[in-house]
């Protein structure tokens, strides 16, 4: 349940309504917009703000300028990107909070949409500066927070704004929370958690949190390697977290204690080098790994034996590719498993940018039931820890 306001609890008719989002989208090499998913998932939001005559004032970072102006990530392009989505022109200005970005604003009327420059340019933002946010706040009457993706950090725009404005969660943060919650409140059984990627340090936070949560936690990708190693496997030269061994080693312990299954691969795809032309084989894990080969897939009896799995829960959350998806000799696993959650008719959902792109590679996004555009964030509400961006906003009476 969201315990926060949202846009529907507030009468935004003709005000100055300030929008943190998160429009940290890849760029391509012309510097214009490669990926527009996170911008496309704030239009209900826009949409609606925009019905309601509303003066729409977005905020966002972009990359990492570090406090600093860096052209490189100037929201221009972002602005077209939006302009051409929303039907209507966005205006851009390039300062965030001074005299003249106050007179843009005081300019705008009923159903404008206005793009301030990247919010990271000034120092006070990741510092969350009360400063900064008072000047953030000075721009508008009310603070919607659409930016799930960086809804764990307490930054001035994500968190210091709302000490000075009524603040309430936009449509795409208030549709993660209903989504993300389901699994850690009530979801249907059998739960079946797929975990992946490279590090194990990523996720150990969520595999803890999901140990007494899920029927079945199912391990692949780089991160599977430390704990088969922490099994007594030999792995070669796959890659590992050799500080996280004795914490695999209790969790496989703790989860055959709390009748959890934590499911590894018995076969894997090993190559001496990660390149496509790298010669390649499966072996079986019992077998162990030789020296000088690294694992770099999930073998396709383990793909087979995991869909099926997959396919027949009632509740599934995936992240992190089961091995190297993006070179085709190590993207099986991973595709099985897309195939398998498109196939599966109960909830699934799926966080993660690498996973993301995977799923769109060997099935489709429609297939699922959700896809959150927030890594970070998502792992962090998953792993059970309150993210600063939300709890900042009002609490619903
Ligand atoms: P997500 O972005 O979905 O959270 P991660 O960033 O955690 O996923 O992991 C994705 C990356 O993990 C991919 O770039 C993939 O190539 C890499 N990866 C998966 N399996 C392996 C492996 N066995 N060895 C090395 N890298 C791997
Ligand atoms: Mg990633």
């Amino acid at each position: 349940m969201i315990r926060k306001k949202t846009l529907r609890d507030i009468d935004v008719k003709g005000k100055k309504v300030l929008v943190r989002v998160d429009y940290n989208v890849p760029l391509d090499s012309k510097g214009e917009v490669a990926d527009d998913t996170r911008i496309r998932a704030t239009l209900p939001t826009l949409r609606y703000l925009i019905s309601q005559e509303a003066k729409t004032i977005l905020i966002s970072h972009l990359g990492r300028p570090k406090g600093k102006i860096d052209p490189a990530v100037k929201l221009d392009p972002i602005a077209r990107a939006l302009s051409s989505l929303l039907g209507q022109e966005v205006k851009k200005v390039d300062k965030t909070v001074t005299e003249e970005v106050k007179e843009v604003v005081n300019n705008l009327k009923g159903g404008e949409v206005l793009l301030l420059e990247n919010v990271r340019f000034n120092p006070g933002e990741a510092t969350n500066d009360p400063n900064f946010a008072r000047q953030l706040a000075d721009l508008a009457d009310i603070y919607v927070n659409d930016a799930f993706g960086t809804a764990h950090r307490a930054h001035a725009s994500t968190v210091g704004v709302t000490a000075f404005l009524p603040s309430v969660a936009g449509f795409l943060l208030e549709e993660e929370l209903r989504n993300l919650s389901q699994l850690l409140e009530a979801p249907a059984a059998p739960f079946c958690a797929v975990l992946g990627g490279n590090k194990v340090s990523d996720k150990i936070g969520v595999i803890k949190n999901f140990l007494g949560l899920v029927d079945c936690l199912i391990l692949g990708g780089g991160m599977c390697f430390t704990f088969l190693k922490a099994g007594g496997f030999s792995i070669g030269d796959s890659i590992i977290q050799e500080d996280f061994l004795k914490e695999a080693e209790f969790l496989i312990e703790k989860a055959s204690k709390d009748k959890c299954r934590i499911l590894l691969p018995d076969d894997v795809v090993i190559a001496k080098e990660i390149s496509s032309e790298a010669e390649f084989k499966v072996v079986e894990v019992k077998d162990g790994i030789p020296n000088g080969w690294r694992g770099l897939d999930i073998g396709p009896r383990t793909a087979e034996k995991y869909s099926e799995i997959i396919r027949n829960a009632k509740t599934v959350f995936w992240n992190g590719p089961m091995g190297v998806f993006e070179i085709e000799a190590f993207s099986n696993g991973t595709r099985q498993i897309c195939q398998a959650l498109a196939a599966n008719q109960g909830v699934t959902i799926v966080g993660g940018g690498d996973s993301d792109a995977a799923l769109r590679r060997f099935a489709s996004k429609d297939q699922v039931t959700f896809v959150s555009t927030g890594g970070g964030a998502c792992l962090k509400f998953l792993e059970g820890t309150p993210l600063p961006g939300v709890e900042a906003l009002d609490n619903k009476e």
